[in-house]
């Protein structure tokens, strides 16, 4: 019974390099630079809600923007094209692009969180 029991768990557990917490515009962008500056590494984003985005993601009332201007909040490696204050669903739809064009949504867990690390 303890080996089936074991055996099961095994079975049942994913080993990853690196585990990022959140998909935020942190864990987004730790996500690319792990892929572009170590590809040999596996990792997974776990992500307590269903979707991506964090902050933009919670902060939903109407007139929502950035405090800051977002050529300097953006990524380096994607250039933003739009106005420099930027409302809150332009940012979400820029973390939607960065993540669809670098292939990071497989690695994304939804509905995970991260409840201890040791
Ligand atoms: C209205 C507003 C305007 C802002 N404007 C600016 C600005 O102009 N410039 C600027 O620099 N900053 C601004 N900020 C601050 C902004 O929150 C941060 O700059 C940035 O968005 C934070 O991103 P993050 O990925 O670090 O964290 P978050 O956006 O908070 O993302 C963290 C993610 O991790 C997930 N998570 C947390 N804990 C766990 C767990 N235990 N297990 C699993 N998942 C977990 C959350 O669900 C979330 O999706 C603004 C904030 C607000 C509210």
């Amino acid at each position: 019974m303890a080996t089936e029991m074991a055996q099961m768990q095994d079975e049942s557990t994913t080993h990853v390099d690196v585990l990022i917490v959140g998909a935020g515009i942190s864990g987004i962008g730790s996500a690319y630079h792990l892929q572009q500056q170590c590809p040999g590494k596996s990792y997974a984003i776990l992500e307590m809600k269903d979707t991506f985005g964090g902050t933009w993601e919670t902060h939903k009332y109407p007139g929502v923007r950035s405090d800051s201007d977002l050529y300097t909040f953006g990524y380096r490696f994607k250039p933003w094209v739009g106005t420099p204050i930027a409302s809150g669903q332009a940012i979400l739809d820029y973390m939607g692009e960065v993540i669809e064009e670098n292939g990071i949504a497989p690695h994304i867990r939804y509905g995970h969180r991260i409840t201890k690390a040791s």
